[in-house]
């Protein structure tokens, strides 16, 4: 190891029962042939580690957490301080955007690159798709609210360098609506609508759909002044309409002659009710895709003979793949990807329990909350 790598590092901790995560001196992790360590230098926060930190067990309780005391963390970024031995690809002092899916990597799917339909599905630091993840968690427990961290070398995605660690702690969401808006096909053609667009999510939907060419965003969201920011990240492209002003069927109509958007994308946020999906997905074309990666929870009574009749393709978008990332970095590169509008506010680890309150006082997805773990 590196004699720059301390033994001991802090670690913002969760312990069982407790909702106050406390900073303590933990033994920096070691790393096999196969892994690298990770300087974390930033760690972005997303709305819903709240619901993880305060109420999981509650809102999903077959998903499991890493075992106690936990270090959360979902969006690490920061600098390779160490590689394993047949590690190749990555060496020390790249910069990378850390993945948090830990899988078995050794499932045809796994084989294939599809890390996304591994049964072992986990988001280490943060909370696991099935009971398998226990056994991920015996290895990989941790998330970026620590000065280092051990990841995968599969996990792990170099960033550019015009792309700051804090833009980078945002990848997860933004790679989310990304990951989505890919498996719906947009294009230069395609007419997206992004339900939920001034959100974490949805605002990376919309920077996504700008990214990927396509020719008009419509955005729906509801505080008027947040979707006038919206709409000024590419005036000529993108459309707006705030729930507020009643349904929108008319607009988009208006906006697509009759024929309805070719994508729509929700990114509602957590606890939305279902008829506020089902408005959109009524506005889509015949032969078009809606891509649920938001949060309603509940069923939705679908209309699957009107869906059937009219060719809809109804798809469920969970985080996204080492392609993703390495295409964002390249968009980022190129400026086609342009996180600008992102004002980060940032917080030292001991600050955690500041910053996760601070979604009181955000400007909706344009606040873009990091912890710096070396602060
Ligand atoms: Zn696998």
């Amino acid at each position: 190891m590196d004699t720059l790598i301390p033994e001991k590092m802090r670690a913002a901790l969760l312990h069982e029962g407790s909702t106050s995560p406390v900073v303590d001196d933990i033994d920096v992790p070691d790393i096999d042939d196969e892994e690298v360590l990770v300087r974390v230098r930033a760690c972005g926060i997303v709305p819903n580690l709240l619901n993880v930190v305060r109420r999981w067990s509650t809102v999903f309780p077959d998903l499991p957490l890493p075992p106690f005391p936990a270090v959360l963390g979902l969006d690490p970024a920061g600098e390779i301080a160490d590689v394993g031995a047949r590690v190749k690809g990555v060496k020390v002092g790249d910069r990378v955007y850390v993945s948090p899916i830990r899988t078995c990597n050794t499932c045809r799917h796994c084989a294939d690159g599809d890390y996304l339909a591994c049964a072992h599905y986990t988001f280490s630091g943060y909370f696991g798709f099935s009971p398998k993840s226990r056994e991920i968690y015996k290895r990989y427990p941790s998330g970026g609210f620590a000065e280092y961290m051990r990841a995968p070398s599969y996990a792990v995605a170099k960033i550019p360098d015009r792309m700051s660690f804090d833009a980078a702690a945002r990848m997860g969401y933004i790679g989310t609506a990304y990951g989505a808006l890919r498996r719906a096909e947009v294009g230069p053609e395609t007419v997206v609508l992004i339900n939920g667009a001034s959100g974490t999510l949805g605002l990376g939907g919309v920077l996504s759909a700008l990214a990927l060419g396509a020719r008009r965003v419509l955005g729906v969201a509801r505080n008027r002044t947040l979707l006038e920011r919206v709409k000024a990240l590419a005036p000529e492209r993108i459309e707006t309409w705030s729930t507020e002003d009643g349904p929108m069927d008319k607009w988009v109509n208006g906006i697509t002659d009759g024929e309805g958007v070719d994508v729509a994308l929700d990114c509602l946020p957590f606890g939305s009710p279902p008829e506020l999906f089902l408005s959109s997905l009524m506005l889509v074309r015949r032969g078009g895709v809606v891509v649920n990666a938001g949060g309603v929870v509940g069923d939705v009574s679908l209309p699957l003979d009107t869906l059937m009749i009219k060719g809809i393709s109804v798809l469920s978008s969970n985080w996204f793949t080492p392609k993703d990332a390495r295409e964002m970095s390249a968009l980022v590169d190129s400026g086609a990807l342009d996180l600008s509008a992102l004002t980060h506010q940032t917080y030292a680890l001991s600050q955690l329990e500041q910053a996760l309150s601070g979604f009181d006082s955000r400007q909706g997805g344009f606040t873009n909350i990091v912890i710096h773990p070396h602060e």
